[in-house]
């Protein structure tokens, strides 16, 4: 890890001089911050540097994240990790990255030219500006009483459990693209996961204006 002080700011090309000091100085709480290649949705087949940001508002019960399991790291550090990488796009994820102002990576990193995206539950609305791709990945199939507050973006994907997808007509009105995701569980054997890829694939059959989205990196057995 490339760890980067603000006392190295004069001769560490991690650190410019337009960076505001009070930006480098916020922490964060980190799971993970890994290059790999998107495995889902619209972006599937693109590398990315993935931030998966600690703490969540949801359980939802096919979560594969431990999010409970972090360090706090400042900006300097994230952003001495992510610079390692030669890859100009970044995905926050997590978690639930809206659960933290943003906005201070937001200017490190833009500032330096990345491309930003974000993977949220959108029960916390994304401020105007803040990110370039929006994708949202509502729960609300599981949790009736949560409400969506981000209902304008660039991805909707939506984990199919069975659910109405009438539920989402509204809703997809407010974005570019819409997926489905079959519900992928680690634990559960690959004849359950089968089953569940298969209606998925029958439902979008029946439903053209949903795009099937695959977890590859998951069946490729990387992150
Ligand atoms: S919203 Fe996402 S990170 Fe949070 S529990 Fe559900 S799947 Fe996991």
């Amino acid at each position: 890890m490339v760890h980067l002080t603000q006392s190295d700011s004069c001769n560490i090309s991690g650190v410019i001089p337009t960076d505001h000091p009070s930006d480098l100085a916020v922490e964060y709480p980190i799971v993970e911050i890994f290059h790999s290649v998107q495995g889902e949705g619209y972006h599937a087949g693109i590398p990315h540097v993935f931030i998966r940001f600690g703490t969540c508002n949801l359980r939802c019960e096919w979560c594969d994240t431990d999010f409970l399991t972090f360090e706090t790291k400042n900006t300097i550090d994230i952003l001495g990790e992510v610079l390692k990488f030669d890859c100009k796009r970044v995905i926050f994820t997590g978690g639930e990255p809206m659960l933290h102002d943003l906005w201070p990576l937001h200017r490190l990193l833009k500032a330096r030219g990345y491309n930003l995206s974000v993977e949220t539950n959108g029960t916390i609305p994304v401020p105007e500006g803040l990110i370039d791709w929006v994708c949202v990945s509502p729960k609300d199939q599981m949790y009736p009483n949560v409400r969506l507050e981000q209902r304008r973006g660039d991805e909707l994907k939506c984990v199919y459990v069975g659910q109405d997808l009438s539920m989402y007509e509204e809703l997809q009105q407010g974005f570019k693209h819409i997926f489905l995701q079959p519900c992928y569980m680690e634990t559960e054997s690959v004849e359950w996961n089968g089953k569940n890829f298969a209606e998925t694939e029958s439902i979008v059959k029946q439903n053209p204006s949903w795009r099937l989205s695959l977890q590859t990196h998951k069946w490729m057995g990387v992150d």
